[in-house]
């Protein structure tokens, strides 16, 4: 089978002019938006094998740095976190799973009006932020995805470490293939993967069995905390600065605890809330099926998607736990099942 047969009819027309757009890219900046998340990575990496194949000169933008969780993935080519000494002097960047500049991180979101931009994402609720081009597909399971038929579309097959980027992308954005966004077209490029080599099995084990004691004794903690609010609809957690040092874990250690809160039976709509600083702090929504958190994320100025949202709030733990069931109550008032 041609292997652009394997991009859906109506993703052919995004993918023929991002492969375009690419050729006439060089020197370029890789990112997606700051604290990525296994789309995230696995995005910026695919492109940049991608470019790699292309013959083209690129780098990695990661910031603060790849989480610890993720730093089995193999990276191609050069790895930065700041911006300060840039390898190359031409400016062009190629920003992906992300359509906000803030989202970013600041030092690059402060760049980009002087910058050449090709923005490739799936969230909802933009054109993209691209100055030359963008693909926007809110449909797509992960950005991953979409790079993957930008590769096929430039005749590049899915294997080796590109192969497993893409993956990694999309394991994670479906929740192992569990969340309403598990399609057959993405179902079907993850069988490409497959048949050609990539190792699901390898890659969940990875992702899955990799835990330090530090985190396993803040979910003993947080689980222990876990309340619920609205009937049992709505489930609710609060990790405040003192917990993480006191249990001698990372921010990252909480990564996925949210997902374990909607398990309880009833609940509909789960929030971890995180506190960065005094008086800051960052929340994570989930839900399920109609009930949009993405809505009440963005209420509180955040976003996402609509069974997975977060976004930061600059007031107190306690303020921004009663905005967070107001938004939520809301939330779960106009959505269906
Ligand atoms: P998480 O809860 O895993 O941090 O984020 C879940 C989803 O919510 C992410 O995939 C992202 O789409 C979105 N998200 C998280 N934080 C923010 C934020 O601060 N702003 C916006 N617009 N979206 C966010
Ligand atoms: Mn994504």
């Amino acid at each position: 089978m041609p292997l652009n047969e394997f991009i859906p009819l109506r993703y052919r027309d995004g993918a023929r002019r991002m492969a375009l757009a690419l050729q006439h890219m060089d020197r370029v900046l890789i990112a997606a938006h700051a604290h990525p998340d296994g789309d995230a990575l696995g995005s910026v990496a695919a492109a940049g094998y991608l470019l790699r194949c292309l013959g083209k000169n690129f780098f990695l933008y990661v910031t603060p740095r790849v989480p610890h969780d993720l730093s089995f993935m193999p990276l191609p080519g050069i790895q930065l976190s700041a911006l300060d000494r840039l390898p190359f002097t031409h400016r062009s960047a190629l920003l992906l799973d992300c359509g906000e500049p803030h989202r970013l991180g600041q030092d690059l979101a402060k760049c980009l009006p002087q910058w050449v931009t090709v923005n490739i994402d799936h969230h909802p609720g933009g054109n993209g932020m691209g100055s030359m081009d963008n693909w926007i597909e809110p449909e797509a399971a992960a950005t991953a995805q979409l790079i993957a038929y930008v590769a096929l579309e430039a005749g590049i097959p899915l294997e080796g470490e590109l192969a497993t980027a893409i993956a990694l992308g999309l394991v994670t954005d479906t929740g192992g293939f569990r969340h309403g966004n598990t399609t057959p077209d993405m179902l079907r490029l993850t069988a490409l993967l497959v048949e050609n080599g990539c190792h699901l099995a390898a890659l969940r084990d990875q992702l899955d069995n990799n835990w330090t004691l530090e985190r396993m004794r803040l979910w003993g903690l947080l689980m222990s905390r876990v309340t619920v609010r609205r009937q049992n609809t709505i489930a609710f957690c609060s990790v405040s600065l003192k917990d993480l040092t006191v249990s001698k874990a990372t921010k990252e250690d909480l990564e996925g605890f949210v997902e374990h809160m909607r398990k309880l039976r009833d609940v509909r709509a789960a929030a971890l809330l995180r506190e960065d600083a005094p008086g800051c702090c960052k929340f994570s929504l989930r839900s399920s099926g109609s009930v949009d958190v993405r809505q009440a994320a963005a209420t509180l100025g955040g976003g996402g998607h609509r069974n997975a949202a977060g976004g930061t709030l600059h007031m107190s733990m306690h303020e921004a736990e009663e905005s967070l069931t107001t938004a939520l109550s809301q939330a779960l008032e106009s959505g269906g099942y």
